[in-house]
């Protein structure tokens, strides 16, 4: 079977990126026009922001309307039960209510999905698949959500939601089943215990691939879950109030946006967009009718590469979860983020521990990489800094430190500066 090649939506999938946008600014239109008559909380913002829904005809214009955070969202929720003022169509439209922490509200209109079909496709799923869903069905959307997708590409499913290993083996081996919705974490708990009942997972199991959101997904933890299984492991990006925002594909290196949803990278402290490369907060625009959003602020940051995939898709693809906006400090004027450090460091296993610090000199800020190293020497450090001065976009300096210095308190990088 064919799992690494083909589109489920050739068609869009591989228009140009200009005439994706395109057919995204149309749909845009059509929602500003519903939303604004139908929303009270869309007419509002519109109001505020001093624009008419005719107004908001490019993505570009999008930008003229402010990111609403989700705080905000369930702040308006708590004010205007149960939904802020979002929700766009009677009651009797609505199929399904969520409920995720925060609290916030999510309504479900008839035929409105989440679109993860177009990445449980890239991932190699085909009809026929039999699978396990093992994402809860109660109050959040995640099962549900999955159970959907599976249903359209024709993969029979078993809801069996999380929990007990022993009968999600019990299935695995009982149906033949080829495919795994759920986390990748649990998917090699499940494996481990396979092996301690004397099973080993890819030999015994059928599983031919997996797919994985909700968490961070390490090249460590996916190689595992791929050696013990035998099977393809991709992830996608998605929210339980958006659904699917991007997936990977048998290419890997990002993961290409969806085509159902408007996906910007805006700066988290202005909300204007970013352009190729810069990492800001994911703020997605959706179509839907029942509940429309514009410019939710996910509170996830990423960034978006726009070079060509060998794929075929024409989608550019987001860099992956880089953390959240609320662990972000501002340096010369820059956005900064621990796990960008991280990923920076990553290419030097001589560096053993490190932390980076942000000081103010003559109302200067200053950014110190403090290193312990098992090679101290002037070609690594300067190889270092350029490093990081490349991917940080940000000059460091790296200071040597002697082993053992640094407090093992997993802190990658702390703000020292006094304002007062
Ligand atoms: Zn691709």
């Amino acid at each position: 079977m064919d799992r690494t090649s083909g589109f489920l939506n050739e068609d869009l999938e591989r228009k140009s990126w200009d005439e994706q946008r395109a057919i995204q600014a149309r749909r845009l239109g059509e929602m500003m026009t519903h939303a604004a008559a139908h929303a009270p909380a869309i007419g509002d913002l519109l109001r505020a922001a001093g624009v008419v829904p005719s107004d908001i005809r490019s993505l570009e214009d999008l930008a003229r309307l402010p990111v609403t955070p989700k705080a905000k969202l369930v702040e308006m929720q708590r004010d205007n039960p149960p939904f802020g003022g979002f929700l766009a169509v009677p009651l009797h439209q609505v199929r399904r209510i969520f409920r995720s922490p925060g609290p916030i509200y999510d309504p479900q209109g008839f035929d409105e999905g989440w679109g993860w079909e177009e990445a449980l496709f890239a991932a190699g799923f085909r009809g026929g698949d039999v699978c396990i869903n093992t994402f809860g069905y109660q109050m959040t959307p995640a099962g549900m959500m999955f159970d959907d997708a599976l249903g359209a590409l024709g993969c029979p499913l078993v809801p069996t939601g999380v929990g007990d290993r022993e009968v999600q083996i019990e299935i695995l081996r009982s149906l033949a089943v080829t495919g795994f919705v759920g986390m990748a974490s649990f998917l090699l708990q499940i494996g481990e215990r396979a092996k301690e009942q004397g099973l080993d997972p890819a030999k015994h199991f059928g599983l031919k691939v997996a797919f994985t959101t909700a968490e961070p997904l390490p090249d460590s933890l996916r190689a595992s879950v791929e050696g013990l299984f035998g099977a393809t492991v991709r992830q996608g990006f998605g929210t339980a109030d958006c659904g699917c925002l991007a997936y990977e594909c048998h290419e890997r290196g990002g993961m290409h946006l969806a085509s159902r949803a408007i996906v910007e990278i805006a700066d988290p402290e202005t909300g204007r967009p970013l352009g190729p490369g810069e990492v800001g907060e994911v703020v997605v625009t959706l179509f839907n009718r029942a509940y429309p959003l514009l410019r939710f602020g996910t509170g996830d940051l990423s960034a978006v590469d726009h070079s060509a995939c060998a794929c075929g898709r024409r989608s550019p693809k987001l860099r992956g979860w880089l953390g959240r906006c609320d662990q972000l400090v501002k340096v010369k004027g820059m956005f900064l983020h621990p796990a960008a450090i991280q990923a920076a460091l990553r290419a030097f296993p001589e560096v053993t521990s490190f932390r980076a610090l942000v000081t103010r000199s003559e109302n200067r800020d200053v950014l110190t990489l403090r290193a312990e190293t098992t090679a101290q020497d002037d070609g690594l450090k300067a190889r270092l800094e350029e490093r990081l001065r490349e991917s940080l976009r940000i000059g460091a300096d790296v200071e040597w430190v002697a082993a053992g210095t640094l407090p093992a308190d997993g802190k990658v990088l702390e703000d020292l500066r006094k304002w007062d």
